[in-house]
């Protein structure tokens, strides 16, 4: 079969690689509909994350069941599911506290051995361990593009604004307008805020943000943490968002809260460890959370409010390529030149 490897430092490549199968109970082989690059991709494209060469790319992504193992109960060939990143086991002791993404026998897709050793949704075929506690089926009528940010970057929009505490009439600021921005972006107005003010400095994702309810803050013509304050009467926002990944960010997401306020950090640490402002933290009674997303917990739902027309996650699209066309797909997703890329097999 067909999938985007990893083979270096800013390399991905297409190649023939042998057709995976299930060798466990517990899984089920699917072919691949549609597959996405997530701004996580970026991390390995770019060496933060280490890969070995020739491991498999691809964590978002939707497909048809061709096989499952005896042990699968909630799903058989010819369903439509959606994935979620990263598998769990549904009975380990934090599974059962809810904790899915703190599952004890996780593993993450697309990133090689070093998170798992997992296969990637960046091909024609992917093994789904654990199935059926990683996978919802994709309702009726929705389509491949609708249902397939469930399994991440919706998901943690959603994670993001939950934990952000938002209420009625609030000011919510999210810090960076990539695909997972403008999924908190678009999360973020189920809880009723007057106003969600959105950072970024790249122009096209910012017009997005507006599309999307958002007041845009530029932050290459305007200092984002004085322009929140300016917006709140000189207080701050009721709570941010983190969604890139950079210590700059989260100082920006943590400077920019009122007093009391939330801080709800989603992107993944570019570093293991930084100054982190504990006076500040305290003085100003703030809260701070962070995690990889709880996507098992978020995908029923998340699906059932697509369904109903209540968010239109697809409408972040802006490239529809092929697979074959993987390699200049992450040329231009980590340029920029694109907000968000699918690929068909
Ligand atoms: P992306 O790289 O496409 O988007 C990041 C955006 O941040 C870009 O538009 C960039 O211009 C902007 N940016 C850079 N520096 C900034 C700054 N100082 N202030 C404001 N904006 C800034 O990536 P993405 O797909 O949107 O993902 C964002 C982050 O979320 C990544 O770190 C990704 O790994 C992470 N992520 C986390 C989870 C999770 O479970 N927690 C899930 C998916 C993705
Ligand atoms: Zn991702």
């Amino acid at each position: 079969m067909k999938a985007a490897t990893f083979q270096g430092v800013h390399e991905v490549k297409v190649l023939e690689v042998p057709k995976p199968s299930i060798h466990s109970p517990d899984e089920a082989l699917l072919k691949v509909t549609l597959g996405a690059i997530c701004g996580s991709d970026l991390h390995a494209y770019h060496g933060r994350i280490p890969m070995v060469a020739g491991e498999l790319l691809g964590h978002e992504f939707v497909g048809v069941i061709q096989e499952v193992g005896p042990a699968v109960k909630r799903f058989k060939p010819g369903d439509r599911v959606v994935v979620s990143f990263y598998t769990a086991c549904g009975h380990c002791a934090l599974c059962r506290k809810g904790w899915f993404n703190e599952c004890l026998n996780m593993a993450t897709f697309g990133f090689g051995e070093l998170l798992g050793g997992l296969g990637g949704g960046q091909a024609e075929y992917v093994v789904v361990p654990l199935a059926d506690h990683s996978m919802e089926l994709i309702p009726e009528g929705m389509s491949d593009e609708q249902a397939i940010f469930v399994g991440d970057i919706l998901s943690t929009g959603m994670f993001a604004a939950e934990r952000a505490e938002i209420h009625p009439g609030d000011v919510v600021a999210v810090i960076g307008a990539g695909p997972v921005g403008l999924m908190a972006t678009m999360c973020a107005q189920l809880f009723g805020p007057a106003r969600v003010l959105v950072v970024d400095m790249v122009e096209s994702r910012l017009e997005i943000a507006q599309e999307l309810g958002g007041t845009p803050i530029n932050a290459s013509l305007a200092h984002p943490v004085e322009s929140i304050a300016g917006y709140t009467g000189g207080i701050g926002a009721d709570s941010s968002i983190e969604a890139v990944g950079l210590t700059a960010s989260v100082d920006t997401a943590i400077q920019c809260v009122r007093g009391g306020g939330t801080i709800s950090v989603v992107g993944v640490p570019s570093e293991f460890t930084a100054d982190f402002p504990y006076y500040h933290m305290w003085e100003k009674s703030l809260t701070f959370r962070s995690g990889r997303c709880n996507v098992q917990k978020y995908m029923r739902p998340l699906l059932d409010l697509i369904a109903a027309g209540r968010l239109k996650p697809d409408m972040i699209i802006s490239h529809r390529m092929k697979l074959d066309q993987a390699e200049e797909a992450y040329r231009m997703f980590a340029a920029r030149e694109a907000t968000k890329i699918v690929l068909t097999p």
